[in-house]
């Protein structure tokens, strides 16, 4: 009989260990809370608008590449692949920022803000491409098991770049304001401030400016679904509707969980929820981390969304567009070092349907909001009200038009559905963030030290927050797996 195996959830890191479970002849079965599979990256498709809830940036597309190929499939296989042209713009108070699809284009930008730039900007995305290879191609693919995973011949010649910050090593290069808060941008996807991020993590601007944005046609959505039909298609059982209350632990070993009350027996259980709250389904002795652990512990921001209908084009947008009119030290010490709402926040403002005909009524625009905040914040629908005037005031006057009376239907969505919808600590968005001391094997680990046949995968153990990260993260966890409990 073949080994049965329980994944809690259905996010990127738990479809991609049920795929890679079941190529390995395991018997899996999904059991996720909520209606349908995706977990932050589900979809909500309202009046012929479609809006991604969670993800939008699809970065390093060798690593989606990486996982078809995986199964002898190949991402054209389940979706259409488009560079975005340009990238994305930015926004500042007084001048706009445009990142191009090439180097070239790109380096033509930095010398109009800060002539003389575009050379230390190729030595500096040169290094980060050589950072991007030892990280992506070695160090994110081992399990987060031993210290001794980050002592490669590469890494010893690189100890300095884990020292050293992200922040102090752009500020060495540039001196623009704007175009050092263009360069620390990408590190702000692995949770943390860029004056708290290892230099090393520099291969996030190589993922920027060297492999380039795209645009998975109809969203992002498109990946969760060909991955559930990948898995679908692998025997993977998928239960949606299906919350899981407990996991059932005797003598050291986890013998079922409770799914909307009824007693499952499995051989395996693997959780994709929240690593804190999938502890949580367990009686306090078998839990790893107290407490205190997770409060000590960085997360990376919460965030405050809008999904909004337009019934017009907009104009001087692209698909992707950061508003960082306002300073962003400032808002970075309001989400880490004193939490509060944000006095003058950055925003993100996602445009699907500039680029992308399928994501929005004909005439119309789908636009999708972004205010990173600190997790844990007080939220209420004043609030999200406040900050929507403030956004919206602040996106009129710079992309110089009138919106508010085009809007014909906004949701929004923090704190307060973080948790209810997919039990985030907190009310997380991004899970836990990548500094120095929540790097590899100093992150919540994937294997239980306390019940033999649990494990755990996602942004809250290793590599990291992000798609791509947890994609991976899914592949890790399979091996360990499939290393203890193959010949069974
Ligand atoms: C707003 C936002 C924007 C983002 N933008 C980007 C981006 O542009 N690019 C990028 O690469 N990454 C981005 N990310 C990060 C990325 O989406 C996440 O890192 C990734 O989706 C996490 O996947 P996961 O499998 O770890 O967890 P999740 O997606 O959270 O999956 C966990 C699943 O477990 C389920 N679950 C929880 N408790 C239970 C239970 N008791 N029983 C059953 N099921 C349960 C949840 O419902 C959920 O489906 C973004 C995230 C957010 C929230």
């Amino acid at each position: 009989m073949k080994t049965s195996i329980a994944i809690i959830g259905s996010g990127f890191s738990s479809l991609s260990a049920a795929c890679y479970l079941a190529q390995q002849n395991f018997d899996v079965s999904i059991f996720e809370k909520n209606s349908t599979t995706g977990g932050r990256a589900r979809q909500l498709i309202k009046d012929g608008f479609t809006f991604d809830i969670g993800p939008s940036w699809y970065w390093m597309p060798d690593i989606f590449d990486k996982f078809f190929n995986d199964f002898g499939k190949s991402v054209s296989d389940y979706y259409v692949l488009d560079k975005l042209k340009p990238a994305y713009k930015i926004f500042f108070h007084d001048e706009i920022i445009t990142i191009g699809d090439c180097m070239d284009s790109i380096c033509e930008e930095f010398e109009r803000i800060e002539p003389g730039s575009s050379k230390p900007l190729r030595a500096f995305i040169s290094k980060a491409q050589d950072n991007y290879n030892i990280a992506i191609n070695k160090i994110v693919l081992r399990p987060g098991l031993s210290p001794l995973e980050l002592v490669t011949p590469e890494t010893i010649t690189r100890v300095d770049q884990f020292f050293k910050t992200i922040s102090s090593e752009v500020r060495k290069n540039f001196k623009n304001p704007k175009l050092i808060s263009t360069l620390e941008f990408p590190v702000l996807f692995l949770g943390a401030k860029p004056s708290n991020t290892p230099s090393f993590y520099s291969f996030m601007n190589f993922a920027d400016f060297g492999l380039g944005t795209w645009h998975p046609r109809g969203g992002m959505y498109e990946i969760i679904k060909a991955m559930t039909s990948l898995a679908a298609e692998l025997g993977v059982t998928i239960n949606t509707n299906s919350n899981v209350e407990k996991i059932d632990v005797e003598n050291k070993k986890a013998k079922s969980i409770t799914v909307n009350g009824e007693s499952l027996n499995f051989d395996v259980v693997l959780s994709g929820a929240d690593y804190h709250h999938s502890e949580t389904l367990l009686d306090l002795e078998y839990r790893q981390y107290s407490e205190a652990y997770w409060q000590r512990k960085i997360f990376a921001p919460s965030s405050l969304l809008f999904y909004v209908g337009f019934d017009k084009k907009l104009q001087n947008i692209e698909h992707h567009n950061l508003f960082f009119d306002t300073d962003f030290e400032q808002h970075a010490e309001e989400i880490y070092d004193n939490p509060k709402w944000p006095e003058n926040p950055l925003f993100y403002a996602n445009f699907p349907s500039v680029t992308d005909a399928s994501m929005a009524p004909e005439n119309c625009e789908t636009g999708f909001f972004l205010i990173p905040i600190a997790p844990d914040l007080k939220d209420n629908e004043t609030l999200r009200q406040q900050y929507f005037d403030i956004i919206i005031n602040r996106f009129e006057k710079l992309t110089a038009q009138k919106v508010r009376k085009n809007i014909i239907f906004k949701e929004s969505f923090c704190v307060n559905d973080f948790i209810d919808q997919y039990n985030s600590y907190k009310g997380n968005a991004y899970g836990m963030a990548n500094t120095l001391l929540q790097t590899a094997f100093l992150r919540p680990k994937l294997k239980s030290k306390k019940v033999s046949n649990l494990f755990f995968t996602g942004q809250l153990t290793v590599p990291g927050p992000g798609v791509p990260p947890s994609l991976i993260s899914g592949k890790l966890v399979s091996e360990l797996i499939s290393k203890q409990f193959k010949l069974n």
